[in-house]
């Protein structure tokens, strides 16, 4: 059986072979719930967050992207 990636839109082996089911791999998994994140953020930051604070938003999302 298999899928497609709903990050990038490749297929995906969705096996237990794959650890990142039902994403292709760790990256997109992680972009994934990067934007998932953001979703909150602008939620939650809408008229709390200071625009100082986007930079070490941002900062904290380059880290978790990163292998
Ligand atoms: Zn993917």
């Amino acid at each position: 059986m298999s899928t497609r990636c709903p990050v990038c839109r490749k297929p995906v082996d969705i096996s237990k072979d794959n650890p990142w089911r039902p994403f292709c791999c760790k990256r997109c998994r992680i972009i994934d719930f990067g934007e998932w994140m953001d979703e909150k953020r602008k939620i939650a930051g809408a008229d709390a967050a200071p625009l100082g604070k986007a930079d070490d938003l941002f900062e904290t999302r380059d880290v978790l992207v990163a292998d």
